[in-house]
């Protein structure tokens, strides 16, 4: 016999965690299923600097307090991933991995995103450490400092120019002799005097230290002539791209920009009433703790209305 609850929130990352609290203060006695990452991305991060009212707290710090609110406010947390979900019928139905079915009366997808990485070994080794996949989070710790960029699409540019406000200098390196971003930005990068780019080149690894743990520096390599290059930096900041963990909405509701779950201006509404959106899997632009949070709070007051106006 499927659970049956009026409110199921997948995923466990701020906007998941906050639309929990909520979900739980307006008596909706919420189910939250956390996913294979419970906590979400900050669970991979060292220092968070950037969470109102708190100056520097480590990120599974940040996660676990988030945790321990959503249960003391009555949501029940269970630590499983969500395989199949139909929206097609309602009350809507979700499976879990562990063959547990629930009916959901609304549902709140918070599954978040995951920045692209390379895939080296050294990468992963200093993930937190000098390595990082977000300018807005990390930009700061790098202060003075020579940055390098990797990628040439929108995202790349734009964290190169956005890293300019921090960096002594910010080298941008790319596979290619041209940039894919908008011509715009292309202009401002190429106006920029802290900015060098450097051309049909790939990074083959992250050089560093072990104590403490950070970057030295990278090695790369160019494509034309294969010769390898040493630059010395603090920070190397992977810009690839972000996917969003959309798999369980594929073919359900409407997405745009690369999958990212399209919400009503203003609102977490989706293509289907009941089914709210909040966080990063929605969120192509600001990808912000904070503004995850703040979703997920839009989200658990859009479901208690839509329950409350909801014809039995
Ligand atoms: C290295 C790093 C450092 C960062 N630093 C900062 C920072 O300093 N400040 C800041 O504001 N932001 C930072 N960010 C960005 C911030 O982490 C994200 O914007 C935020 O976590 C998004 O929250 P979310 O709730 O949308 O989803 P996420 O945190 O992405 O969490 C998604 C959740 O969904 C779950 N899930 C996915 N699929 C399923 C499924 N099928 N069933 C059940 N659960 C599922 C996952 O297990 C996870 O719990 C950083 C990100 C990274 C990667």
């Amino acid at each position: 016999m499927p659970e049956k609850t009026k409110l199921l929130i997948i995923g466990s990352g701020p906007a998941g965690y906050t639309a929990a609290v909520y979900g739980s203060r307006a008596l909706l006695e919420p189910i939250l299923l956390q996913g294979i990452q419970p906590g979400g991305q900050l669970t991979i991060t060292t220092e968070v600097e950037n969470w109102p009212g708190v100056k520097e707290i480590q990120g599974p710090d940040l996660m676990t307090n988030l945790e321990s609110h959503a249960k003391s406010a009555g949501t029940k947390i269970i630590n499983e991933t969500i395989i199949k979900l139909n929206l097609k019928k309602y009350p809507f139905i979700a499976m879990s991995e562990g063959g547990n079915q629930y009916e959901a009366e609304s549902i709140i997808l918070a599954t978040g995103a995951q920045a692209k990485w390379l895939g080296l070994k050294s990468e992963e080794k200093y993930k937190g450490f000098g390595v990082s996949a977000c300018a807005t989070c990390d930009g700061f710790f790098f202060r003075n400092e020579i940055i390098t960029v990797i990628g040439g699409g929108n995202t790349a540019v734009e964290e190169a120019l956005f890293l300019t406000n921090f960096a002594r200098k910010v080298i941008l390196i790319h596979r290619r002799d041209t940039l894919r971003a908008e011509k715009i930005l292309q202009e401002r990068l190429f106006k920029n005097p802290k900015v060098e780019v450097i051309w049909n080149s790939q990074l083959k690894e992250i050089i560093g230290i072990d104590n403490p743990l950070s970057v030295e520096g990278i090695k790369i390599e160019n494509l034309l002539d294969k010769k390898e290059l040493e630059i010395s930096c603090k920070g190397v900041f992977i810009a690839i791209g972000h996917a969003p963990s959309n798999e369980l909405i594929i073919n359900q509701l409407e997405t745009h920009n690369g999958g990212y779950v399209v919400t009503k201006p203003n609102s977490t509404e989706t293509s289907i009433p009941g089914v709210f959106a909040a966080g990063d899997i929605t969120d192509f632009k600001y990808r912000q703790a904070v503004t995850a949070a703040g979703m997920g709070c839009m989200a658990a007051l859009e479901a208690e209305k839509f329950l409350a106006e909801k014809i039995v």
